[in-house]
């Protein structure tokens, strides 16, 4: 009797339960598809374009798109792709989605594909840098598209690539985003009945994903308060309204929104980032500003620390005899996967690269407008690892972000595994 050794039947796939082989013909197409996939991510991070600005970026992917043989509509929500792959066989209608825009940062990476990209933005020339890695998305999401274009007669149901502008939010004055896209009909025809998306981490390895069941991304909202007082000499504090002594009771204060008024195992955050006021030592100003973010997992916790900081802004500058003015944004809601979608995925992760590589983690205190696709049909969302083992990335939105290359082929199999499963295999 032949034996045949634990090591090939591992590698061909061959063991119930092991990493590969459930979708063979995906696992070559992704190898086949892999070196230029990685030369067109290395394309976009070399020509980096600001959010709503992503004309360049766009004409590539709706290219590419159009040369797999799907259905392009360009122009959406300014920049937008959709494109529509509709498989050979019967079967339900998803969304992917990925981002395509890059931020006001100057690379300091050892890339040689890095950015030297400057452009005028806000008043001021500023570098161009795919530092929170939307060009491994977008790339990686297109070497989707490829691969299960390959396959397009066995696919049973329809896929609609969402490749979307402005993730990181409009220039001031303009719309754009998620919220945009779905305004302009991105869900509306085909109506997909779930989405998936993912975001790379700069705290995780490449090979490695992570996902949360429920709240996975926060809420971002923006506060900008102005508090007035009575200016004064600094030495006549008597004659003053002090703004200055009022907002730093503000300050104190607004942190027991946290501590005090809402539940303790509910996760939030308040975050005072800008205290602004005066101009000379001795001289008490008649204005301090202060502007904050507060992250909620929770619409009523939201809401709680928007009427809170109200509240306590009232309370405190009346006891002053000071006045204020507030100003309350909400930015993007929070994301919370579905439970049943996000129970449903997991298992094809796990066949995709391992379970002992599929980690289930905490909510992430930072914000994603993939939310609004979330909002709209149920929704699963993950972090997938970037970093080559070995070496080490600067965080999000900095210059020495650094996520690698063999990130996308483990983000193509991922997100095959996930469609293909959802679908109902090949
Ligand atoms: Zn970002
Ligand atoms: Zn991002």
């Amino acid at each position: 009797m032949r034996r045949v050794s634990l090591v090939v039947l591992l590698a061909l796939g061959f063991l119930p339960g092991s990493a590969s082989g459930q979708y063979p013909t995906v696992d070559r197409a992704i190898v086949a598809a892999t070196p230029a996939i990685t030369a067109i991510r290395h394309r976009i991070h070399q020509n980096p374009e600001l959010s709503n600005r992503e004309t360049e970026t766009a004409a590539l992917v709706a290219a590419h798109l159009r040369e797999l043989g799907l259905e392009v509509r360009t122009g959406v929500a300014h920049t937008g792709v959709v494109g529509i792959l509709r498989g050979g066989r019967p079967g339900p209608v998803i969304a992917v989605r990925a981002d395509m825009d890059a931020l006001p940062v100057t690379e300091d990476t050892p890339l040689p594909f890095k950015s030297t990209k400057r452009v005028q933005w806000q008043g001021a020339e500023v570098g161009v840098m795919h530092a929170c890695g939307h060009d491994i998305h977008t790339s990686t999401q297109l070497g989707l598209a490829t691969v299960l274009a390959g396959m397009k007669a066995d696919l049973p149901g329809t896929v609609v690539f969402i490749f979307q502008p402005a993730e990181e939010g409009a220039p001031p004055g303009e719309e754009g985003g998620a919220s945009l896209m779905l305004k302009e009909g991105a869900f509306a025809n085909p109506r997909p009945e779930a989405v998936f998306g993912f975001h790379v981490s700069a705290g995780l390895e490449v090979g490695k994903i992570r996902y949360a069941i429920g709240p996975a991304l926060s809420a971002a909202d923006i506060f900008r308060a102005t508090i007035t007082g009575r200016q004064a000499h600094g030495a006549a504090p008597h004659l003053s309204v002090d703004p200055i002594v009022t907002a730093s009771q503000a300050v104190l204060a607004l942190q027991t929104i946290r501590s005090r008024n809402t539940p303790p195992l509910e996760p939030s955050v308040l975050t005072v980032g800008v205290l602004r006021g005066g101009q000379r030592f001795n001289i008490i100003p008649a204005t301090v500003e202060l502007e904050g973010t507060v992250r909620t997992f929770s619409l009523a916790v939201q809401d709680t620390y928007e009427r809170r900081i109200r509240e306590i802004l009232d309370g405190i500058t009346s006891s002053a005899g000071a006045s204020f003015t507030l100003e309350y944004l909400r930015t993007y809601p929070a994301t919370i996967n579905d439970t049943t979608l996000t129970h449903r995925s997991v298992p094809s992760l796990a066949k995709a690269i391992g379970a002992s590589n599929v980690v289930l983690w905490e909510p992430w205190m930072a914000s994603e407008d993939f939310s609004y696709f979330a909002n709209t049909v149920p929704g699963f969302f993950f972090s997938l690892g970037m970093v080559k083992p070995g070496t080490t990335s600067g965080d999000h939105h900095t210059p020495t972000f650094l996520a690698d290359d063999s990130a996308i082929p483990v983000g193509m199999k991922a997100m095959a595994y996930l469609v293909l499963d959802y679908l109902g295999g090949l």
